[in-house]
């Protein structure tokens, strides 16, 4: 019987010298600086052609009439309408592209939905729990905005100069005509969000009554003139965004109804005509929207779409959507992210989502997955740093590391709440562990590695042991490292690679419960069985039967 030391925490002086040598890899991955050069003159080029078109954008209202801006086109455009044509121009040219870049996962059912709304130029709202994109979509609306739209320079409200709404602007037309200066906005400056609270006021959202503006001016304090616009004015000729829309006050919805259907509203009793040109569009947790009384009703019906969105249907769609968001690619060491370990990583989610001790309602958003992601890449940079390993490989070790990413992420029902935690994060993980490793390894014979543990075998893998030191310990383990075939890793792979591949095997054998291990990371024999023949081979018609008698 062989008895192996836990090796884990020796020293044997040859690891840096390893690293060091065998490891000229680029500062970082995806850097060709090859490309650069050829790159610059036309990026000069274009800033020239752009300096260019803003220099030649018509200043007044004069050079506006007789430019592409004119007063036939632009008149009685409104955002709808413009989001709408943009909207066709891109579904004409459209190749292969997705209608929004960068949102994945909904080609096939919220992006049809959202187009549909956007061509009946309905006000729609997004349902859907936390973390499912709501926001990115209708900052993705931006994108159907015109590249630059001109108003009358000074407006508060940004009006168009062909029908300005407030007084100062119309008075500003009737005085200077074709000399009004012009300026003008870009989509980033025409997309306003508000997230709701049930603290937003009236005063907030439409305006207020300024009585200093009006004592001041000698106005009335029905003028516009005495009005300090809110948000929703600021953002006239814009989107506006509403995001957790039952959170609004009643009162406040009414105002918002009055906006968006009737263009007046009543500021402390004073009525004021505020005929505004918005898309508004919302988003809701859908519990939070269906409970009755949260949405005043005429306010639902005035919201013409209801599109619920979701999280990603498969693993391979939360890896693109957690690859795209997460920061993962550092200065630094070059890194190498084996897939096994984003599988895990995003089927802790996955996991997450059906788990009974957490609660449904709020969901488990896609940021855990990405939060995750950061703090295993960092936990591996950091066993990277401290050993002077020129290549960050990680390891399921740093998934576990990065339940400060998971754990706060989770809302726990009572019997969560009762485990800790702690607990239930440890336990997605091994669940996710068990799922990814049967994809690669369900029918491979591991025998050999679970019996080496069987006849006493123990082998420490800490999270910060340097990969070449582990490699000569898990080399100790007869057949583990041949095993690695299935993650595409073979023994001519670096240290890094190889050690992470082996302890993902000892882990999964662990999730399943054919080896221990212990808080130190020692792995070892599983908890011996009642019945030691069980890990004989014996008929398999054999089995059901045996289990049924079994009372524990
Ligand atoms: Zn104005």
């Amino acid at each position: 019987m062989l008895q192996l030391p836990a090796k884990g925490l020796e020293a044997t002086g040859t690891s840096t010298s390893v690293g060091r040598n065998s490891f000229e890899l680029p500062e970082a991955e995806g850097r060709q600086p090859a490309i650069r050069v050829p790159r610059f003159p036309r990026i000069i080029h274009e800033s020239i052609l752009l300096w260019g078109f803003l220099m030649s954008l018509p200043r007044t209202l004069g050079e506006l009439r007789r430019s592409e801006f004119s007063e036939e086109r632009l008149r009685n455009r409104r955002v709808k309408d413009e989001l709408r044509d943009n909207l066709i121009a891109r579904l004409r040219q459209r190749d292969d592209e997705s209608i929004f870049p960068g949102i994945v996962g909904y080609d096939d059912t919220v992006v049809p939905q959202i187009v549909n709304a956007l061509l009946s130029r309905h006000n729609f709202i997004l349902l859907g729990l936390r973390g499912q994109a709501k926001s990115r979509i209708l900052r993705a609306l931006t994108t159907l905005l015109d590249s630059h739209m001109p108003y009358i320079t000074g407006c508060e409200i940004r009006d168009n100069p062909y029908a300005p709404i407030c007084r100062r602007c119309r008075e500003e037309v009737a005085r200077l005509d074709d000399a009004t200066p012009i300026s003008y906005l870009s989509p980033a400056d025409r997309y306003v969000e508000k997230l709701a609270t049930p603290d937003v006021t009236i005063a907030d959202l439409i305006g207020d009554i300024d009585p200093i503006k009006a004592a001041r001016g000698g106005h009335e304090l029905a003028s516009e003139f005495t009005v300090h616009y809110g948000l929703l004015p600021r953002a006239n000729r814009g989107i506006f965004a509403i995001n957790e829309l039952p959170d609004l006050a009643g009162k406040i919805q009414v105002g918002l109804f009055n906006i968006m259907q009737e263009g007046d509203v009543q500021i402390k009793g004073y009525p004021i005509r505020l005929p505004l040109d918005l898309a508004i569009v919302f988003s809701a947790n859908p519990e939070d929207y269906t409970a009755r009384g949260k949405i005043i009703t005429p306010l639902k019906d005035r919201i013409g779409s209801e599109i619920r969105t979701h999280y990603p249907a498969t693993v391979d769609e939360g890896i693109s959507i957690t690859a795209q968001e997460a920061w993962t690619r550092r200065n630094g060491h070059a890194m190498h992210l084996p897939v096994y370990i984003q599988q895990v990583i995003e089927r802790i989610a996955f996991a997450a989502r059906e788990d009974k001790k957490i609660d449904k309602r709020s969901g488990v958003s896609q940021r855990l997955p990405i939060s995750a992601m950061e703090n295993v890449i960092s936990n591996a940079e950091r066993r990277a740093l401290s050993n002077d390993e020129k290549l960050v490989v990680p390891r399921i070790s740093d998934v576990y590391a990065a339940l400060p990413a998971i754990t706060g992420k989770l809302e726990l029902e009572y019997e969560g709440e009762m485990k800790g935690a702690d607990f239930v994060g440890r336990e997605l993980i091994r669940a996710a562990i068990a799922k990814t490793y049967d994809e690669y390894f369900t029918g491979a014979n591991v025998q050999q590695i679970v019996q080496w543990f069987d006849l006493g075998g123990e082998i420490q893998l800490s999270d910060s042991v340097a990969a070449s030191e582990a490699l000569e310990n898990l080399k100790e383990i007869q057949g583990l490292t041949d095993k690695l075939g299935p993650l595409g890793i073979s023994q001519k792979e670096s240290p890094e690679q190889q050690v992470s591949a082996a302890e993902f095997i000892l882990e999964g054998l662990h999730a399943h419960k054919r080896i221990g291990r212990n808080e130190e990371r020692v792995f070892k024999a599983g908890e011996k069985k009642p019945e030691p023949q069980r890990e004989k081979a014996f008929d398999a018609d054999e089995r059901p039967f045996r289990q049924r008698r079994q009372f524990n």
